[in-house]
Formats: C-alpha cells, structure tokens, sequence
C-alpha cells in the first residue's frame, strides 16, 4: 500500500494498532560495553554520555511528556532507547522487558542494541518476546565501512552486523538499522553504499545461508537515518572542532530524498534526520529545526513525483 510517499513507522503503527500509537523512549538503567572497557573504552565517538539517550526516561514520565503532543495516543511501544539495551543477565533483561509490557497500552517492545551484545540465551529471550508482543531490535550499525567503524570507535567489525541479522531474520525478529549521515571522511556514494548493503534482499547474507536460499524479502524491517549530530562534551566535538557534515540544509534535504528512493517500500522510515536536545548541539546548527527538515523531505519528494524506492522500479 503506498498511500504515502515515504513509508514512516508513524501511520504504520497506526494503521497496524488502529489508532495513534507512540514510542515512549525509556532509560532501563543500562550501561554500554563499548565504555566499561568489555569491548571498549571512551564509546563511539558521537555518543554523549547519555548512551544516545538524552530524552529517555519512565514510562509514565514519558506518557506525560507526550500526552500534550499527542493527547488522542492510548498505545505504546515501550522503547528502550538508553546504552545497549541487551546488556545485562537475562534474568535482568527479561523482568524489565516484561514488566515494561505489562504497562497499561503498552502493545509492543523497541530494544536498542549492539549486534555484539545478542548471546543465544538473549536471542532466546526475544525470540520468546516476539512470539508474545510486537517487537522490533534496533541495531546501531552507523556504517558499514570498517575505515569508518574504528574511526567512530564503534569497535565491532561489519561481520558482527552480518551476524545478528542472520540470527535475528532466523528467528523471525524484526530489525532496525541505524545509520548515520555525514560521519567524517565519508562521501555521498559511501552512504548510498551503506543504505543498498542493509536494505538489499540479496546481499552477503544470502551466501551465509547457503547456496539457494536467496532472500526475497529486504533483511531489515526498518531504518533510522541520523543526520550527524556533534553533542557538546563528545570525543567527536574534540577531534572535529566546527565540523559540518553537510553544507546545508538544502544539501541534507536532497540527500534524504535520494536515499529514500533506493530503499525498498516495505521498509519501515524511524527517522529521517536527528533528535538533540538544542542546549547539547554545537553542529550543524540547523538540525535542531527538525520539522523544517521533515516537511523539506516531503515537499522535495512531491515535487520529484518520487515514492520511497522509486529508483529501484517500486
Ligand atoms: S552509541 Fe551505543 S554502542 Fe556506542 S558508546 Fe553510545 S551507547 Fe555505546
């Protein structure tokens, strides 16, 4: 169904729910290994302190925040936003992700990830949680290049990504991929290189599965493309001082739309730009206009007469 020109996770949960159903971002008192020293140390390099997460909090915190925004919403997706969300005893994960959808409206489960933090007794956690809720895992991939993974100190290399997905399509787990625009030293083809590799069906995954097992269908169920945000007090603010990912708006805008149409339609849009707090930006100083961003998109996708994945003849 393309009643839209971009396939946004907003009208599909709506549509999916019968009614407005929001995301309330949670804090779950996780930390991240890329910081305690288990995978790395210092975090990926745009990364606050805050684990990415710098507007998580509870769940009736978040139904209050949100009730002025959005006052006809009575569905949740409890999302797990905070650090790595799989970072933990399963014991742990499993009464958090359980108590979560316990929470009255509550009718699904987002968990934020590393594809190096899904052991098989995590795995089979979800597994257990997909067959009982709506549940997606979001993988934080930013990039597929390895030049750029240990730039951002992201400390896993792209086999690890390659990995989890296979486990998670196995099993059946929607996924969510984030990716990043505008990381330093990467070109507009090395991110349309990144969007082909995660959203293509027919990638180095089918060669994984083994020889006639072509995947018909694209390995992701969604993707979050984050415009490149430099937070005060990262370690990307102090090896880049002033850096600009993008010469403007105008320049962000048109590579959204070019992206969006080699992504495939039944790929679910998360996000199309970035979400800091305006107190905590330094770059690029109009990001913080988020819906002037958004409703550039849409109006440059109308009058390019283009559809999500239009240039893949969808
Ligand atoms: S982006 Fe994610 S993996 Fe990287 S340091 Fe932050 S919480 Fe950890």
């Amino acid at each position: 169904m393309k009643n839209q020109r971009i396939n946004m996770i907003g009208p599909y949960l709506q549509r999916k729910f019968g009614g407005k159903t929001v995301k309330l971002a949670l804090d779950g008192g996780f930390t991240c290994p890329n910081r305690d020293g288990s995978k790395g140390t210092g975090g990926c390099i745009f990364c606050s302190g805050e684990g990415s997460g710098e507007l998580a909090s509870d769940i009736p915190s978040q139904i209050a925040l949100l009730s002025d925004k959005w006052p006809s919403a009575d569905k949740y997706i409890a999302y797990f936003q905070s650090h790595t969300n799989t970072y933990a005893p399963v014991s742990v994960l499993r009464e958090k992700f359980y108590h979560a959808l316990a929470y009255p409206g509550v009718v699904g489960l987002a968990v934020a990830t590393r594809p190096d933090c899904l052991d098989d007794d995590v795995l089979d956690l979800l597994s257990e949680l997909n067959s009982r809720t709506f549940l997606w895992v979001e993988l934080g991939l930013q990039s597929i290049f390895d030049e750029t993974a240990q730039l951002i100190n992201r400390c896993y290399p792209l086999s690890v990504y390659d990995n989890a997905v296979l486990k998670l399509n196995q099993r059946g787990i929607r996924i969510v991929t984030h990716l990043i625009l505008g990381l330093p030293g990467e070109t507009k083809y090395d991110m349309e290189r990144s969007v082909r590799y995660v959203t293509t069906p027919n990638n180095i995954l089918s060669d994984m599965r083994g020889k006639g097992s072509l995947l018909s269908e694209p390995p992701v169920f969604g993707l979050k493309l984050h415009l490149m945000n430099v937070v005060k007090d990262t370690r990307l603010a102090e090896m880049f001082p002033g850096y600009e990912p993008f010469g403007s708006i105008e320049e962000y805008i048109g590579l959204v739309c070019d992206l969006l149409e080699i992504i495939p339609y039944s790929i679910t849009m998360h996000r199309l730009t970035g979400d800091v707090p305006r107190s905590l930006l330094l770059t690029p100083e109009w990001s913080y206009r988020k819906r002037t961003i958004l409703n550039g998109i849409a109006h440059e996708m109308a009058a390019r007469g283009s559809v999500q994945g239009c240039a893949l003849g969808q």
